[in-house]
C-alpha cells in the first residue's frame, strides 16, 4: 500500500468530525502531482497509475477514512459558530520520519459544515493555493504544501461558470485556532482538552509532557515567525479569520493572497475586505489578535493569567523575527543595531517613495555591491542610502548570503492569471514551467526568466476575487 495512514485525528475525536466520502464530479485528470512530496510520503514508493481516481472520489483511496472536521471563528472580527469543512476533507495522517502529516483533500464535495455552498474549489482557486504553497515552501516559509492537483469534469458557478478541481495538501496539523473556539462555545471541555494536548504531541514532540503556558508559548512564537517572514518577503495573506490560523504556524487556506509587486504597504488586495482589516501592514496586529481569542478559548484548561506572559512576548518574537530576515536579504547581519534598524527604514521608505518593485530592488542591491556601481532604483533617487550602506558594510559584503534568501520569482498576480489562463483553456505546460521555477526562486538562471519580471502597467492586477 503506497501510504500508510494512521487516522489518528478521526479514532481519537468522533465528537467533532463527520465521516464523508469525497463526492466526485465526473471524470478526473492528473494536472501536477509534486513528486518529492508524494515520495517522503509513501516512503519512495511509486504513484499508483489511479492516484487521479482516489483523489477524486471514483476509488476510494486504500486505508483512507475521510472525514469533515467541525470548527468555528472569528471572520472579520465577528465570531461565526457555523463553520467547519464545508469542502475539504481530511484523508488520515501518514508517518513521515517521527512526525505525522495530514493529507486533506479540497474541493471533494458538500458536508455538514457547507451552510448551502457548493462544497467544490475551482480550479482558479485551487492553482492559485497550490502556487503560493509551493513558493512559501521554496522561501522558507512555514506552510502547508500542496501534494497533487486533478481537474474535474465540473462546471462551478462563482462570477462565472468555471472549470472545477480538487487539490491535495499536506499540513502539519488543520487544527486551527477555530477547533478551540467551537470547543469553547460548546462547552467541550474534555475534548478541548484532549485536542490541545493531542496537537501539541503531533506538532510538537518535545512539549507533550510541559505546561500549558510553555506549549501556548510555542504557538506564539511560530505564528509570530510566520508572519515575520510574510512581511519581509512582502506576502498578504488575506483572509487571516481565526479558522484560517494554524495551530501549527504555518501559512494556511490561501484566498484572495498576493506577493507585493511594487512596494505599497497600504495595499488592499481582497476585494471584500473594505475596512483593510488584513491589509499588509495590519497582519501584525491581526496575528496578536487572533492569538487572545485562542488564549480565550482555552482559558477553561488555564488558571487566570497564565497564557499572558506568551502574549507579552509576541511583539518581540515577531520583530525579531523580522529585523533577522530583513538584516540577512540586505546581507546587514554583521552591522550594529541601529545601524541596522536605520538602513532598514531608509530602504522601505526609497522603495515605498519611488514605487519600486519589493522583490527585484533587492536584486537591484546585490548588482549593485558586485559592481561597485549603484543600480536601478539605488542610481537616482536612492545616491544618499546607497552611501550610507557603503559606510556600514565597509569591506564586508555578504552577496553569497544576500543570493541565497533573495528570489528572482515569486508569485506574481499576472503571471498567475497567465498560467490558470492557459489551465482552464487545456495546456498545462505553463503552470509546470511556473511551478519549476517557484521550487528554485534563487537561481540566477532565472534572472532573464519571464517569471523574473514585474507586471507592465496594463497586466497589473489591482483587487483580487474572494471567491474561490
Ligand atoms: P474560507 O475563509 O475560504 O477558508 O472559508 C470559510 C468557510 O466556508 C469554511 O468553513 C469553508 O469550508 C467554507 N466554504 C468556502 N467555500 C465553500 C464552498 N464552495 N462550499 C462549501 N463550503 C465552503
Ligand atoms: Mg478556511
Amino acid at each position: 500500500m503506497p501510504i500508510n495512514f494512521d487516522n489518528r485525528f478521526a479514532r481519537k475525536f468522533p465528537e467533532i468530525i463527520t465521516h464523508q466520502p469525497i463526492q466526485p464530479d465526473g471524470k478526473v485528470k492528473l494536472l501536477w502531482l509534486n513528486t518529492d512530496l508524494w515520495a517522503e510520503l509513501s516512503a519512495g514508493e511509486q504513484p499508483p497509475d489511479n492516484l487521479a481516481d482516489w483523489l477524486g472520489g471514483l476509488e476510494p483511496w486504500p486505508g483512507a477514512e475521510p472525514i469533515a472536521q467541525k470548527y468555528a471563528g472569528h471572520q472579520f472580527g465577528h465570531f461565526n459558530p457555523y463553520l467547519g469543512d464545508g469542502r475539504g476533507l481530511l484523508m488520515g495522517q501518514v508517518a513521515v520520519g517521527d512526525k505525522l502529516q495530514d493529507i486533506h483533500v479540497k474541493g471533494a464535495g458538500p458536508t455538514p459544515y457547507s451552510r448551502g455552498a457548493d462544497g467544490r474549489a475551482v480550479l482558479r482557486s485551487s492553482i492559485r493555493e497550490l502556487l503560493a504553497s509551493e513558493a512559501l515552501h521554496a522561501l522558507g516559509i512555514p506552510t502547508t504544501r500542496a501534494l497533487a492537483l486533478i481537474k474535474t469534469e465540473g462546471k462551478i458557478q462563482r462570477e462565472r461558470v468555471e472549470p472545477g478541481a480538487m487539490l491535495a495538501r499536506t499540513a502539519a496539523t488543520h487544527v486551527r485556532f477555530g477547533h478551540f473556539e467551537h470547543c469553547f462555545h460548546r462547552g467541550l471541555e474534555e475534548t478541548m482538552k484532549n485536542l490541545w494536548q493531542d496537537t501539541i504531541e503531533v506538532v510538537w514532540p518535545h512539549l507533550a509532557g510541559a505546561s500549558i503556558a510553555d506549549q501556548f508559548s510555542a504557538v506564539v512564537k511560530s505564528t509570530a515567525e510566520m508572519i515575520a517572514a510574510w512581511q519581509a518577503y512582502g506576502f498578504i495573506h488575506g483572509v487571516m479569520n481565526t479558522d484560517n490560523l494554524s495551530l501549527a504556524g504555518e501559512t494556511f487556506d490561501f484566498g484572495p493572497y498576493a506577493f507585493l509587486d511594487e512596494y505599497e504597504p497600504e495595499k488592499i488586495f481582497n476585494h471584500t475586505d473594505a475596512g483593510g482589516r488584513y491589509g499588509f501592514l495590519q497582519q501584525p496586529g491581526v496575528g496578536l489578535w487572533n492569538l487572545r481569542k485562542l488564549a480565550q478559548a482555552i482559558s477553561p484548561l488555564t488558571k487566570a493569567g497564565e497564557l499572558q506572559p506568551a502574549l507579552d512576548n509576541y511583539e518581540a518574537e515577531l520583530r525579531s523575527a523580522y529585523l533577522n530576515l530583513m538584516a540577512k536579504r540586505l546581507g546587514i547581519p554583521s552591522v550594529p543595531a541601529d545601524q541596522r534598524m536605520s538602513l532598514i527604514g531608509g530602504w522601505l521608505s526609497l522603495l515605498e517613495v519611488n514605487n519600486a518593485d519589493y522583490q527585484l530592488s533587492f536584486r537591484d542591491l546585490i548588482d549593485s555591491i558586485e559592481s561597485g556601481e549603484p543600480k536601478g532604483l539605488l542610481s537616482n533617487s536612492g545616491e544618499s542610502w546607497w552611501q550610507e550602506y557603503k559606510a556600514a558594510i565597509g569591506e564586508n559584503s555578504e552577496v553569497t548570503l544576500m543570493k541565497q534568501v533573495n528570489p528572482w520569482v515569486i508569485v506574481r498576480n499576472h503571471h498567475a492569471q497567465q498560467v490558470i489562463e492557459a489551465s482552464e483553456a487545456g495546456n498545462d505546460d505553463l503552470l509546470r514551467d511556473y511551478i519549476a521555477a517557484l521550487f528554485n526562486p534563487f537561481s540566477d538562471s532565472l534572472r532573464e526568466s519571464r517569471w523574473a519580471k514585474p507586471p507592465a502597467a496594463e497586466e497589473k492586477v489591482s483587487q483580487l476575487s474572494c471567491s474561490s
